[in-house]
């Protein structure tokens, strides 16, 4: 290995290189970037002889050029342990044909969201970093969460020796199932609290306290360092490139495509992580057409596309898509450090108009490089009306996240006649927003909770009931701690003085 080793750097300040388990363990980079691989590793494989491999060997092929100074058994255990029993399905993620796309479903992990197919691997990714680098320090994992990583996370790293995991949610901003998910959380080493506040509130929270030296100090003194499950950490991020590779390799295998033939993919986005895999596999050689990015009505990565600016200066709506509120998406700053060419102070530049200004522009030069991407969103009605639309149609019923992706997939092929197949990630089971997806359907599900809607919505889409809903109602709430923002280090502090 040694020589052939990929360094990552962080998107803003220094040259200064890490290794896949340092940048890992750190999350996020000394000057507040984020960090990145130096260059994108191309797929030294032609993709047809890829066709039928498991996903787990797949996974394997597409992480060891990314991870390279894990050894390939090191490698190979921490996938193993991921995509195992915890997924209901042996495929670990489906891809269905319906009204004339591919939905790939990412939601066959134990939380039912897509957040498992890398929240599954990365506590062990991250243990192994540990003792790589013999570190003795306990890891403290920090994460604000809009709904579904904060579940993910939980699973995760329950019980995971030698790690501790705290997670920030904001009280108003997330469904009652998640909400239930994560407050039932067992694990001597979970904490959950709750929020005054939204989830940018709350990732701006925990953002500082990473970027807190002295508060980092005091804590390493007393023998702990924090880390992120966030999809800032790189250790998120690769995982997520695989199934693209996966989806794509199903397609071909299935005769859908030819071979070299280009696909669209669309997402539905929130911070820009998922998608952001997406242009990675591209970028590694797989045959991607436009990356259709959607946004719901905090659309403001589709007006970013649109115009080239990025502007957060808007109140945050809450939608029945909680997972994709945001205004801030973090993830870009990536892509933006990718298309300025590795200027980081251009970068710098534009994070800081962000903080100060609430907004930026990108040059024009990277202007002209937003066209691999198309922006567009969905408003309220029209995901619920595709909710409704596409149950009534195929009898197949997606959640309100993927119900934003399916609109706007439908929009940019009326607008552009684009006929370039296209795969619609499918990020969050219906099951886990119940009242929503069974409202949209029609309104006599409106005197029903919750939890009274999950058995309604098992009969009527004759899908069985998901392990991780059952009993959900009557679990014990194990978590009570609610704070304002302003008070979380003091909560984290306590927590880790016992
Ligand atoms: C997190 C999440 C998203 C947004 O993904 P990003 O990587 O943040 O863009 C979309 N849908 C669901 C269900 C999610 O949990």
């Amino acid at each position: 290995m040694g020589e052939n080793n990929l360094y990552y750097q962080s998107t803003r300040g220094s040259k200064k290189r890490f290794l896949s388990t340092e940048a890992i363990i750190k999350g996020i980079a000394d000057d507040g970037g984020l960090f990145v691989p130096m260059v994108i590793p191309r797929i030294n494989k032609d993709l047809h002889k890829l066709k039928g491999l498991d996903y787990k060997r797949l996974a394997y092929l597409v992480m060891k050029d990314f991870f390279t100074d894990y050894k390939e058994d090191e490698l190979i255990s921490c996938i193993k342990q991921a995509y195992d029993k915890k997924f209901d399905t042996k495929v670990v993620a489906p891809l269905i044909k319906k009204r004339g796309a591919y939905f790939l479903e990412l939601y066959h992990g134990p939380t039912l969201a897509f957040k498992d197919m890398a929240l599954s691997i990365l506590p062990h990714l991250l243990r192994k970093a540990a003792q790589k680098l013999n570190l003795k320090q306990e890891i403290v994992i920090l994460t604000a969460t809009s709904g579904d990583t904060g579940k993910a996370a939980l699973e995760g790293f329950a019980n995971l020796p030698g790690t501790k995991i705290i997670v920030f949610f904001p009280q108003e901003g997330v469904s009652e199932i998640q909400k239930r998910q994560m407050l039932t959380q067992k694990g001597e080493n979970t904490y959950v609290i709750g929020i005054r506040g939204n989830f940018d509130d709350a990732q701006r929270g925990v953002k500082q306290i990473f970027e807190d030296p002295i508060f980092n100090e005091k804590m390493e003194e007393k023998n702990f360092i924090f880390s992120s499950a966030n999809s800032i950490n790189i250790g998120r991020l690769i995982p997520q490139i695989v199934y693209y590779f996966y989806a794509y390799l199903n397609l071909l295998e299935r005769g859908e495509i030819k071979v070299g033939e280009k696909i669209n993919i669309t997402v539905p986005t929130g911070n820009f992580g998922n998608i952001l895999a997406a242009y990675y596999a591209k970028s590694m050689g797989l045959p991607l057409h436009k990356l259709i990015c959607a946004s719901n009505e905090n659309k403001v990565l589709a007006d970013f596309f649109n115009t080239g600016i990025y502007d957060k200066r808007r109140e945050l709506v809450r939608t029945i898509s909680p997972s994709m509120d945001i205004l801030v998406s973090s993830n870009l700053e990536r892509w933006l450090w990718d298309i300025s060419e590795g200027k980081t102070e251009q970068v710098s530049e534009l994070m800081n108009s962000l903080d100060k200004k609430g907004f930026y522009q990108v040059t024009p030069k990277m202007k002209n490089k937003l066209e691999g991407f198309s922006g567009g969103f969905a408003r309220e009605e029209e995901a619920r009306n595709s909710i409704k639309e596409v149950f009534q149609e195929s009898g197949y019923l997606i959640d309100p996240h993927t119900a934003v992706g399916y609109v706007v997939y439908k929009k940019y092929v009326n607008e552009t006649q684009d006929q370039t197949k296209t795969v619609i990630v499918a990020t969050a089971s219906p099951f886990k927003f119940t009242t929503s997806v069974m409202e949209s359907i029609s309104k006599e599900y409106k005197k029903y909770d919750d939890f009274e809607l999950i058995e309604k919505m098992a009969n009527l889409s004759q899908l069985p009931i998901p392990p991780g809903m059952k009993d959900l109602k009557n679990k014990p709430i194990l978590h009570h701690i609610i704070c304002d923002k302003s008070e979380m280090k003091s909560k984290i502090t306590e927590i880790l003085s016992y």
